[in-house]
């Protein structure tokens, strides 16, 4: 690195310091407000915007611009014009209008629409989001936007997410009005993704189908080693790893992303990269350019980036732990419990509504990670079990328990306010043990969730976060708004809140099978596939409550489900299809190859030495032979079950025809195929082992 980190960070992003340099006063200022206020721009602030954005990027080599957007796809999409515009003589100027800044339309009939948008109405538009920066990549000015169709149905991730921010923001200021803050204008949610990753020789992913098509190893045995020394997490990076992180590192500085923590992970071959946390749209905008550089810079090492959350059986998958909080736009994290007993209480509120989001909307949070890829994560001893419970630790539990039972909190330094609410002034943060296996934890000043998937847009989950915790907030302002005594009214919401909500926290061991018990008889869901969480997702609770606070409508809610559904369905196909090609074209030949060469060594044997023993390649042909004999019938089962499921009507049964039908016979050909792997010589067998894909980077 030639030049000083803090000189080129940032430098592609058209941010607040160029905005001050190069915008007139007056169009700063209204901007600026904008942003602030999430209100929409004028028209003639937007040209005087958009022509200093276009010589600001052309500067930096940028000859397009495009509207960037986040469809449900769960990846990004971007359509590239020129700033050229003819002027005759075959001449030309660049030029960039406001009204090209502000909307943009797309012909979106290839996106999912999950039936909103008929085909003869194809047309959608974009609509930038002044609060996100735009940046310059690639020769092109990039302009985060929202996707909407012509009717006004979102149809993406990000509109609903900018819903969710204004919903807990309104509804969250209801309620510090009565703690005497009459500043805050407006609240903003943080998060901050710790992204976990694996990385591959790039030689090796190349020789495996399954790798190249599903993203995972559909097939392969153990290596000899695993995770087991715990020889990799936090150890030293290889040198190899070590330059890409640097590269990515470097690159995601100039796009502004704070880049900050960088680590070996649990498996082999497994890292990590967190950012300093951001506002939420602004971190969901940089997770998807922060995988997207993860999976670029890989292949400039010949190395690949798998962001799959299972890539390798036997081994942790990789997730992603999302931090969450919630703080004014004067910068005070309503998550700190604060230093005065007033302050505590105020904390105290804010911790009872995200105990009853996460208690009343525990399907939506289950169904907010829920991914085929995922499911082989959740409840599988490596990820939060598919429980959702919350973490507080010892302290916090102790407290809430006192105020359910009217008690005095009994630890050093605390006292006990009027009415039962305990005062915590000495709540010491980071006191709590870290839980690995909650699901949601409470982590000194934020709150931690990881159910999330490695390779899922985070949106989805901070929608649903964000949207239940204004519901909280919106039952809390609405008993405050007809009490006649604050405090008595402030200390019923939170003994009636905890005492309703005390089943959600769970502070023991998420992986055990009492838990499951003990969940169970609490009445918590237990949503242990996809399948299952999808269908709970247009439940009239849920929809009720996207649409008291404006975030998803009816039409957009059923829209989402039967895309989730369908692309469940689809991931399962391609997977099925991947295991049946390489199953039929590339491992039982290779196994009849390696039986026929074990068949003339005997064969060969014999015919110099009568009465040889030929024990070793009887043992092989006998056995070998019965498991592939066996893998060819599963085979013909796994082809039989994907062509059913791809033939059942409806979405929900079509989704679930692939997890009943077409899971458990891949699972079978797999076993077999692993089996066979163990006993056939590596000349004949044709992929990567998992010894070469794990350890040889
Ligand atoms: P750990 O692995 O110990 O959980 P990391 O440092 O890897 O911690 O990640 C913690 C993440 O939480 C970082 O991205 C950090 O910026 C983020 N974070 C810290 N405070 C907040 C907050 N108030 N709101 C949201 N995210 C936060
Ligand atoms: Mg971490």
């Amino acid at each position: 690195m030639s030049q000083k980190v803090s000189e080129f960070f940032g430098c592609m992003v058209f941010n607040d310091d160029v905005m001050r340099e190069r915008l007139p006063k007056e169009v700063y200022k209204s901007l600026t407000k904008t942003i602030a206020t999430g209100r929409t721009i004028d028209a003639s602030v937007a040209d005087v915007v958009a022509n200093a954005m276009k010589d600001w990027a052309i500067e930096k080599g940028a000859t397009h611009y495009t509207h960037w957007f986040q469809p449900l796809t769960g990846v990004t999409a971007e359509k590239h014009d020129s700033f050229i515009a003819p002027v005759g003589n075959c001449k030309v100027v660049m030029e960039f209008s406001g009204k090209e800044l502000i909307k943009g339309e797309s012909d979106a009939s290839s996106f999912p629409s999950g039936g909103i948008r008929a085909t003869f109405e194809a047309r959608g538009y974009t609509a930038w989001d002044p609060a996100s920066y735009a940046f310059v990549k690639d020769g092109s000015l990039y302009i985060p936007t929202a996707f909407c169709s012509y009717t006004g149905e979102a149809l993406d991730t990000k509109t609903p997410l900018l819903r969710s921010m204004d919903a807990v923001s309104a509804q969250g200021l209801r309620v510090l009005r009565y703690f005497g803050d009459t500043s805050s204008k407006r609240l903003h949610t943080t998060v901050g993704a710790e992204q976990e990753y694996f990385i591959i020789d790039k030689e090796m992913y190349d020789l495996r189908k399954d790798l190249r098509y599903a993203g995972r190893t559909l097939f392969g045995a153990p290596a000899p080693k695993g995770q087991e020394l715990e020889d990799h997490y936090f150890g030293p990076l290889k040198s190899r790893i070590s330059a890409f992180m640097a590269e990515l590192d470097e690159e995601l500085w100039r796009l502004g992303i704070n880049s900050k923590t960088k680590h070996n992970e649990a498996a082999p071959a497994q890292h990590e990269l967190a950012p300093i946390y951001s506002n939420t749209n602004i971190a969901v905008d940089q997770n998807l350019l922060i995988m997207e550089y993860m999976k670029r810079i890989a292949e400039k090492h010949g190395l690949v980036c798998l962001l799959h959350e299972k890539p390798y059986a036997g081994v942790n998958g990789s997730g992603k732990h999302n931090n969450w909080s919630i703080t004014t736009d004067g910068g005070k994290n309503l998550m700190d419990p604060g230093k005065t007993p007033a302050e505590n209480v105020k904390f105290l509120l804010v911790l009872a509504a995200v105990l009853k989001a996460v208690d009343d909307y525990q399907d939506l949070l289950r169904i907010s990670v829920a991914h085929a890829g995922n499911d082989h994560r959740l409840g599988g001893n490596e990820a939060p079990p598919a429980i959702v419970s919350v973490f507080l630790g010892e302290e916090l539990d102790e407290i809430i328990r006192s105020i359910v039972d009217g008690t005095a909190y009994k630890a050093a330094g605390a006292g006990i306010l009027d009415l039962g609410i305990p005062s915590i002034p000495t709540f010491r943060k980071d006191t709590t043990d870290r839980n690995r296996t909650s699901p949601l934890a409470f982590t000194g000043n934020k709150f931690e969730f990881r159910m999330l998937g490695s390779s899922q847009n985070i949106a989805m989950p901070n929608i649903v976060l964000n949207t239940a915790v204004a519901e909280s907030f919106r039952q809390f302002a609405d008993i405050l708004d007809d009490a006649e005594d604050l405090e008595v009214a402030v200390a019923k919401i939170l003994k009636d809140t905890f005492s309703a909500h005390m089943r959600i926290i769970f502070d023991g061991n998420g992986y055990s099978e009492e838990w499951e018990k003990e969940a169970k008889k609490r009445g918590l869901l237990n949503l242990r596939s996809s399948v299952d969480a999808y269908e709970r997702f247009d439940d009239e609770k849920n929809i009720k409550l996207f649409a008291t606070h404006g975030v998803m409508s009816r039409t957009e809610i059923e829209s989402r489900k039967e895309i989730l559904l369908e692309n469940y369905a689809k991931i399962i196909n391609i997977e099925a299809l991947t295991m049946i090609e390489m199953a039929s074209r590339d491992i039982i030949p290779a196994v009849n190859s390696y039986l026929g060469e074990v068949a003339s060594t005997a064969a060969a044997k014999r015919s110099v030495l009568s009465g040889v023993s030929c024990a070793v390649e009887e043992d092989i042909l006998m056995k070998l032979s019965d498991l592939n004999t066996k893998a060819y019938d599963a085979l013909g089962k796994l082809k039989k079950a994907e062509a059913k499921a791809a033939k059942t009507a409806g979405v929900m049964a079509r989704a679930e025809a692939y997890r009943d039908l077409v899971l458990p016979a891949m699972e079978k050909l797999r076993k077999l195929v692993d089996e066979m792997e163990t006993m056939t010589s590596s000349e004949y067998w044709p992929l990567p082992t998992y010894g070469d894909m794990m350890f040889k980077v």
